[in-house]
């Protein structure tokens, strides 16, 4: 019986929890870690330099007369903090990041090795493309394999992310209407389950948002939709899968209700990875799409990495696609950097050089490691995972879409924590002390107390179990006498409950000499 509870208390309580602190008030490996600026050092460096000979500086009234005011840190100190700071954070290298929406899959380390080779590494933006001929043959080929993955002719590889593709295709969509008399239509109409950026990009365009109802099964209303097109709309932005992760079953006749009404099909591709391989959104009437290579493609994000946001582009819009535009001839590869000649059209350009070249490479290397028939498996290895964690979660916790399978995505509701007292943000904090980042919470809007978890393909079937049997033991507990634990969660995190609003709203993102870090906030009292 004793031995039993040395390695892992099997049923500890709330009370143990808060008591797993050490003398010394770290957890473990789990060291206490200041600032690196209250670390201190100010006199300090980590490097031994000999004197200069001559002391005299060039510099003249330049020369720095305070302190620059950096901490002087060792080697070793300095690995040190950025390592324990690193074992504060949730990483899928640690463990199954079920963050809906968001696809956190495994990032082949072939993919870092390749994105650091001399040649696409050390780069400049500005050198000659006569010397940059390899990385523009890889980027020709990356085109290459979106079009033929999406059934689509053209593609903008140059936006920076999902929300930045999106802006690139609404961009081309307003100057087609533009060009061809439209510019009177004025509204954009999105799904009441669209992703934030949707609206939001079409706004910042200058569009109207207008929503289409949403049906009891979790798809776009048509009726509804018929009733909303008419002259004024420039374009629908659908997503499909849809964030409740389900396939919209009537997306062919929802494109040409669209294109009846003279307004272009924008779609959402960040929900990509539930179809590659399997589908193409051209053979849907899709007129552009931006395809999210950090998640469909594995590039690492999450931790503020950089992504890459390129758009595939109909015939129709193809010719307004932004420069640069890569192309070849006799000489080899170039780049039209202008709107003029054969890019007459473009409607500008996204961003100052040719797009983010590191997750170009690596999402490169994801497809051809991976083969056409790899990428179809990534999609329904996707969407079996998913299945997988909804049966085995529905037995505790309620499906918000119970009839039929999902996609990549499992949504669950919170009407079965009815009575308990427990809400989807305690869950959420209790997983993190399960050793798992939270699922994407009260996400989509139209549905309430919304869990949304997808485990994305790389998951094996042991993290799974090892994920699913977190979720039911404390869908028992919250269910059972244990809501005490669940309220006052995490326990186990170096911060516990923060006041979240605060730190959105004003947040503390300088040090000044003299203040303290970040005080631990108290525990928010029920
Ligand atoms: C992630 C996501 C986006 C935005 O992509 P970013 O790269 O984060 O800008 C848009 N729509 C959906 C459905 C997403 O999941």
């Amino acid at each position: 019986m004793a031995m039993q509870n040395i390695g892992r208390p099997t049923q500890p309580r709330a009370a143990d929890l808060e008591n797993h602190a050490s003398l010394t008030g770290g957890r473990g490996l789990l060291q206490d870690e200041p600032l690196i600026f209250e670390l201190g050092g100010w006199d300090k460096t980590g490097v031994d330099l000999e004197p200069a000979e001559h002391d005299a500086s060039d510099l003249g009234d330049l020369v720095r007369a305070e302190p620059i005011g950096l901490p002087g840190l060792s080697e070793p100190e300095t690995l040190r903090h950025y390592v324990r700071l690193s074992q504060k954070n949730h990483a899928i290298d640690l463990a199954l990041y079920p963050l809906g929406s968001c696809t956190m899959k495994h990032n082949p380390r072939l993919n870092e090795k390749a994105a650091r080779l001399a040649g696409f590494a050390d780069l400049h933006p500005l050198q000659p493309v006569s010397t940059a001929q390899g990385a523009l043959a890889l980027m020709d080929r990356l085109a290459h394999w979106l079009k033929t993955l999406t059934g689509m002719p053209a593609v903008a590889l140059t936006p920076k992310a999902g929300a930045h593709g999106e802006l690139c295709g609404l961009l081309a969509i307003k100057a087609a209407h533009d060009d061809a008399g439209q510019g009177h239509r004025r509204t954009v109409l999105t799904p009441t389950s669209a992703h934030g950026t949707n609206p939001a990009t079409a706004a910042f365009v200058g569009y109207q948002v207008a929503e289409i109802a949403q049906t009891a099964d979790g798809r776009i209303d048509l009726a509804d939709l018929a009733a909303k097109l008419g002259p004024e709309v420039a374009a629908i932005m659908v997503t499909n899968p849809n964030t409740c992760g389900l396939f919209e079953r009537d997306i062919v006749e929802i494109a040409r209700l669209t294109h009846a009404a003279g307004a272009y099909f924008y779609a959402d591709g960040a929900n990509f990875n539930a179809v590659v391989g399997r589908v193409k959104p051209g053979d849907l009437g899709v007129d552009a799409m931006h395809i999210n290579l950090h998640k469909t493609f594995s590039t690492p994000h999450g931790g503020g990495g950089p992504g890459a946001g390129p758009v595939v582009l109909s015939e129709a819009l193809a010719p307004f696609a932004p420069v640069p535009w890569l192309v070849s001839g006799p000489q080899g590869f170039g780049l039209i950097e202008e709107p003029a000649g054969e890019a007459a059209q473009a409607f500008g350009r996204m961003c100052a050089f040719q797009g983010q070249m590191g997750m170009f490479v690596r999402a490169y290397a994801y497809m051809r490691s991976h083969g056409a028939d790899g990428l179809r498996q990534v999609a329904e290895d996707a969407v079996l995972n998913a299945n997988y964690v909804k049966a085995r979660l529905q037995t505790a916790m309620t499906p918000a879409f119970p009839d039929g399978p999902c996609m990549h995505e499992a949504l669950f509701d919170d009407s079965w924590l009815e009575g308990t007292g427990v809400t989807t943000l305690d869950l959420a904090k209790a997983l993190i002390d399960e050793g798992f980042h939270p699922m994407t919470m009260y996400f989509p809007l139209v549905v309430h107390g919304a869990m949304l978890i997808e485990p994305t393909e790389t998951e094996p079937k042991r993290e799974l179990d090892r994920f699913c049997e977190a979720m039911l033991a404390l869908a028992k507990a919250a269910k059972g006498n244990d809501r005490e634990r669940l309220k006052g969660a995490p326990y186990l995190a170096p911060m516990r409950r923060l006041d979240e609003t605060l730190a959105a709203r004003k947040p503390r993102l300088t040090w000044r000499p003299g203040t303290t870090g970040v005080a631990p906030a108290p525990l928010a009292a029920e």
